[in-house]
């Protein structure tokens, strides 16, 4: 049932930085609600999986070819993905948010006219930036990681960083010199993702195991150790 393997271990694929959703720690270990959530709905529902961390375009390439079975990496469910990926029950949920270095005197989207922002390849906050490009007279650079985005804008060679309101957020809250100016309307939910139809038993359990970790308040822990309570 696995990646072209024939095992029984699941191939899941997931985000570098996406702090705090997968990102590594001081300690050097490779952590977060994501990676916490997939280890206690496998162990609940007594499946093997082996993690790749990919990034998060390389993630969903990567399952569109079959090399990995599932991708979990704060990934929002959308129309347009539904109609390719089968996606679990939802276990968060963020709009984009807007971020720009303090310094930069960029206080609101007018002020991002001629200037060029940073975005992350295949993401919403991407489809975001592009989707009011034009209204705002910006232009849009492709990064593959939120680590390098956010780089681009501390280092003033993008104005702004179109990343989920959530994850900017936390890096700012520990410590990130940027600050969020705007938030997208409406948040999108984040799921578990296979290709359509090709894994409907590892969905199943996700979702079992999802629901078994809210009802054990283990899910509440998990959120409560990298949030806060
Ligand atoms: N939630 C966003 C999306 O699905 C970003 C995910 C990510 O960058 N890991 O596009």
């Amino acid at each position: 049932s696995s990646a072209d393997s024939g095992a029984d271990t699941y191939i899941i694929g997931t985000d570098t930085t996406f702090a705090p959703f997968e990102f590594e720690n001081d300690n050097g270990d490779f952590v977060g609600i994501d990676i916490d959530l997939l280890a206690a709905i496998a162990e609940d529902q007594g499946f093997e999986y082996e993690l790749r961390t990919l990034g998060f375009n390389a993630s969903v390439t990567a399952l569109e070819a079959g090399q990995v079975d599932g991708v979990i990496a704060g990934m929002s469910i959308t129309d347009d993905r539904s109609k390719k990926y089968d996606f679990s029950d939802a276990y968060y949920q963020s709009a984009t948010g807007v971020g720009v270095n303090p310094t930069s005197g960029i206080t609101s989207l007018e002020d991002l006219e001629g200037e060029q922002v940073v975005a992350k390849t295949g993401t919403e906050g991407s489809v975001y930036a592009e989707s009011i490009k034009d209204e705002y007279g910006f232009t849009v650079k492709y990064v593959e990681d939120s680590s390098t985005m956010y780089q681009d804008v501390l280092t003033g060679n993008s104005a702004a960083a179109f990343e989920d309101f959530a994850v900017i957020q936390y890096e700012i809250t520990r410590g990130m010199g940027l600050e969020v100016i705007h938030e997208s309307e409406g948040a999108s939910e984040y799921a578990f993702a296979t290709m359509k139809d090709k894994q409907p038993e590892l969905v199943e359990m996700f979702n079992a195991g999802l629901k078994n970790l809210r009802d054990s308040g283990k899910y509440d822990e998990i959120l409560a150790e990298y949030l806060g309570e």
